[in-house]
């Protein structure tokens, strides 16, 4: 519960229909994707910029913890209220795509926008926002910004950061700061739009995102590939990349995870396939999407690949697609609980990460069916255990920090996509060594000397 003193204060800057403390209010914003609850004191919706710098202001000189809060669809805890505080929601006011620049291809949002309606609104004017998070109906471009999200389309067209041209933000003790400009070009300073980029809402709440697009690709086919082997698969995806291939998506699923969507969606899929590799490829002439096609096809029979399918046509494209837009919540086959990480190596390595990974489910016992984004070396691993049976969840979070060490050892990541929040917050310290995290830390207190916003996650 919220002092007195402080509900008013807050009531006089937002107004009192955009400050809420009632239970309802904090049940529902208690929870993010990850479904663990933490109940906030107060849920405030900023009607712009201002209301957000003094807010800030407020918190800061009264030592009260905010934590900004997107579309709550994050993996890892980032949006939860671990501390109580204050929630600071994006999604009544702050919700406006303000300007497309079609001359200069680029789009100025506010946060609360969500993803897919930024794609739409470009798309209509034949331009293109390519990043594309499986919760692009409901994630917004803040939460998207500040996780660095990523999508199905990142083999080609690269992730979050590689769009945002600019930021504004306000600052902990409620400054409001401009980073980047609209220019494709811009090394005058430090580069504070790619620090804030990924920064999980611990140095400060982004206003405004300046983003870049591309013109619309006219000509798109779907392609699904299947290999005897999940090392067959592995080796074709680096292989074919290297080989000039240049597909829009490389998304691949394990033949576990091809048992288990037969299993709940009697989906038709190859009895025998030890892997499928699954994508697009794009571009402005027809013969080029032939040219990718032919590439691709070429590299993976190379590869062992014994059957690939094209099709242009939409429905024939989502068929193709159904399998892997559906098999997170088929793998659920094999355990109540799904113990899911996003890990990412370099992608030379993704035959061995595999290998090694499907060893440590053997040793604990564990079916670790494993999909997802192939073709930029980032995989969902999922160990699958008894929610019920205390003895297989803790063994299943050891087989995830073994996964994790050896990731790292690889020369790889804890998470390509989901951000480190609360969930992965206890292993930076494989990933990091102590001048790194130290560093992290320094910046921590640069950016929000007194520790108020969203203190605790990323380990700070
Ligand atoms: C079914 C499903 C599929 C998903 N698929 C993908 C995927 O393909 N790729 C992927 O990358 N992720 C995916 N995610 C994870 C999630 O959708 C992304 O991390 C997304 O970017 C979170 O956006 P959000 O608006 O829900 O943010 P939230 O979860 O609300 O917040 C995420 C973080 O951003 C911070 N934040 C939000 N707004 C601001 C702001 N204005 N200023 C400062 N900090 C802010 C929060 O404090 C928090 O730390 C998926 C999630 C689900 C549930």
């Amino acid at each position: 519960m919220l002092d007195k003193k402080y509900f008013k204060a807050f009531q006089n800057i937002v107004g009192k229909e955009n400050i809420f403390d009632d239970k309802a209010h904090m049940i529902a914003y208690s929870y993010d994707a990850t479904r663990e609850r933490y109940e906030p004191d107060a849920v405030l919706f900023p009607k712009d910029e201002f209301d957000v710098s003094n807010i800030l202001k407020y918190c800061n000189e009264n030592q009260i913890v905010i934590t900004p809060r997107g579309a709550g669809s994050g993996f890892t805890g980032g949006a939860l209220p671990a501390n109580g505080g204050i929630v600071l929601a994006f999604e009544k006011h702050m919700n406006k795509i303000l300007e497309i620049d079609t001359k200069n291809m680029l789009a100025i949002v506010q946060p609360g926008v969500v993803n897919m309606d930024l794609q739409r609104h470009v798309e209509e004017l034949g331009l293109f926002y390519p990043p594309d998070p499986a919760s692009e109906q409901y994630s917004t471009l803040g939460g998207n910004v500040s996780e660095n999200a990523g999508g199905m389309r990142a083999a080609k067209y690269g992730i979050t950061k590689d769009y945002v041209m600019a930021l504004r933000a306000v600052l902990a003790n409620g400054d409001v700061i401009r980073a980047g400009k609209r220019t494709i070009k811009d090394v005058a300073g430090y580069n504070v739009a790619g620090i804030l980029t990924a920064s999980e809402g611990t140095l400060a709440v982004i206003t405004e995102i300046t983003l870049k697009l591309l013109p619309k690709p006219k000509y798109a086919s779907s392609y699904m590939a299947v290999f005897p082997s999940v090392e067959h698969a592995m080796n074709a995806v680096f292989k074919s990349l290297s080989a000039g291939a240049n597909p829009v998506a490389m998304e691949f699923i394990d033949a576990l995870s091809v048992r288990a969507i037969k299993e709940k969606l009697g989906v038709e899929l190859p009895e025998d396939a030890g892997a499928l590799l699954i994508g697009d490829v794009d571009g402005n002439v027809k013969e080029e999407v032939a040219f990718q096609i032919e590439t691709l096809q070429k590299s993976f029979e190379e590869n062992g690949c014994y059957t690939f399918d094209v099709a242009q046509e939409k429905e024939k494209r989502e068929k193709i697609w159904y399998a892997r837009r559906n098999v997170s919540q088929c793998v659920t086959v094999y355990g109540s609980k799904k113990l899911n990480e996003d890990i990412s190596v370099p992608r030379s390595k993704l035959p061995e990460a595999l290998n090694k990974i499907y060893k440590v489910g053997e040793k604990y016992g564990f079916n670790v069916p494993c999909f997802g984004h192939a073709g930029d070396g980032n995989i969902h691993v999922n160990v699958m255990v008894d929610g019920s049976n205390p003895k297989q969840l803790e063994n299943g979070h050891k087989a995830i920090e073994e996964v994790f060490q050896l990731v790292v050892d690889m020369g790889g990541t804890l998470s390509g996509e989901h951000g480190i929040g609360l969930s992965k917050a206890p292993f930076m310290e494989i990933a990091f060594n102590k001048a790194e995290l130290t560093l992290f830390k320094s910046l921590k207190k640069a950016f929000d000397p007194n520790n108020i916003l969203n203190p605790g996650k990323m380990g700070l």
